[in-house]
């Protein structure tokens, strides 16, 4: 079964209600400091504007906790829109209400209408807590799509429930086409040798992507925090470094599933370590101390994993691989981005923090496809689907 994508689906003079993920990183004057997300729904957009639609566009941004905050306006967005589009883009500063309801009747084919952010209303996140408000919104429309990759994971009003009153009218857009194929090819048929690298602080928020896969590749690479429960599993000494002892089970349980399945699993062999204002490298078979933490991989790991990564034809990296977020610990997830982008493989990313790493060296052209997700490319992986496309309608 397949879902309705936007081709398949006659545009002209309809409202087209598409839900988009312009939940931008924001500088701390409150400009948008990326502005990936929404360059990613332009072909979709132009798309229905062409056709000869006009649409209403909603999303939201960031974590509102009262809700009407205002540097969670997504006016800032319709702003940077208009820019990339060269044409007007009415913001509406709210969801619900007459004003909303009067830009409606007002709107002609072509133009382009951006709603206030959906999470100023608690029922985005807990559709269950007013079941109007999905209802209310989902009336704007004559067509429902989704172009929210990013957010497809989540059960939202905007996402899960809105879909539901468009039978037969709930397509994919171009990016949740693009985003699935990508993930689809490593899913279903990648070009072996397939190894995947997975980093990032803690194993808790990756184990089962990690199970998932280990069924799927020819190695893993794992680096980042998670790495220690996997050497204290082995009976390594990880000093103060992070470490959940929940998952130590897990751990030796995906170790020996690696061995069964000839799957080879490089853990890092070197460290850099810290300890206060400390910094050292270790061997990992000589352990790490007491009061010293694992911050990053080691240069000996870096030199290792680039002969390895060699002759891959396919390599999907999520998380960094150190606390890459400060300087002295850059080094190990700054040179993997930089080998990564030199291999001729399939190369896919995802990932918030692999995402800013790599921006911050210029190399996002170099990869093969970067996800817009980081949650739901891992949701993804895991199961194969996700909620937001689930509630599309079939083709
Ligand atoms: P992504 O957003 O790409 O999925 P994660 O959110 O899973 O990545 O992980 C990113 C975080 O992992 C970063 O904040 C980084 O500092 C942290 N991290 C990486 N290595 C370590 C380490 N050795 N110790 C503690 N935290 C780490
Ligand atoms: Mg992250």
């Amino acid at each position: 079964m397949s879902k309705l994508s936007l081709h398949d689906i006659v545009i002209k003079d309809k409202k087209v209600l598409m839900r988009v993920d312009f939940n931008v990183p924001l500088n701390e004057d409150g400009t948008i400091s990326d502005d990936t997300r929404i360059k990613a729904t332009i072909p979709s957009i132009e798309y229905i504007l062409n056709q000869g639609g006009s649409l209403i566009l909603i999303s939201h941004l960031g974590r509102p906790k009262k809700g009407g905050e205002p540097h969670l306006s997504l006016k800032i967005c319709a702003e940077k829109l208009s820019k990339l589009l060269k044409k007007p883009v009415v913001f509406i500063s709210d969801v619900l209400g007459e004003n909303v309801k009067n830009a409606l009747s007002e709107m002609t084919n072509g133009d382009i209408i951006l709603l206030e952010n959906l999470r100023f209303y608690k029922a985005e996140e807990h559709p269950e807590t007013d079941p109007s408000f999905a209802k209310q919104i989902a009336s704007y429309g004559d067509i429902y799509v989704n172009d929210a990759f990013g957010c497809s994971h989540r059960k939202h009003s905007s996402i899960f429930k809105i879909p539901t009153y468009f039978e037969g009218k709930a397509a994919s857009g171009f990016l949740l086409d693009k985003e699935t194929a990508f993930l689809n090819t490593i899913v279903q048929q990648p070009k072996r040798p397939f190894y995947a690298i997975l980093g990032g602080s803690k194993i808790s928020t990756k184990i089962g992507v990690i199970k998932n896969l280990i069924e799927k590749i020819d190695a893993l690479f794992l680096g980042g925090g998670m790495a220690f429960t996997f050497l204290k599993a082995q009976g390594i000494k990880i000093g103060d470094s992070v470490y959940e002892e929940a998952f130590l089970e897990e751990a030796k349980e995906i170790i020996k599933k690696s061995q069964e399945k000839a799957v080879k699993l490089w853990l890092p062999i070197d460290f850099v370590i810290s300890c206060k204002e400390e910094v050292k490298t270790v061997n990992s078979k000589d352990g790490i101390p007491d009061g010293w933490a694992g911050m990053d991989i080691g240069e000996k790991t870096i030199k290792e994993w680039e002969e390895g990564l060699k002759t891959a034809s396919t390599v999907f990296w999520n998380g960094p691989v150190g606390v890459f977020e400060k300087e002295t610990f850059s080094k190990g997830t700054n040179e993997l981005a930089k080998t990564l982008s030199n291999l001729s493989a399939t190369t896919i990313i995802g990932g918030g923090d692999s995402l800013a790493a790599i921006q911050k060296l210029h190399l996002h052209e170099k990869f093969t496809h970067i996800s817009t997700g980081g949650g739901a490319t891992l949701e993804y992986l895991e199961f194969g689907h996700l909620p937001g496309i689930d509630a599309l309608s079939e083709r």
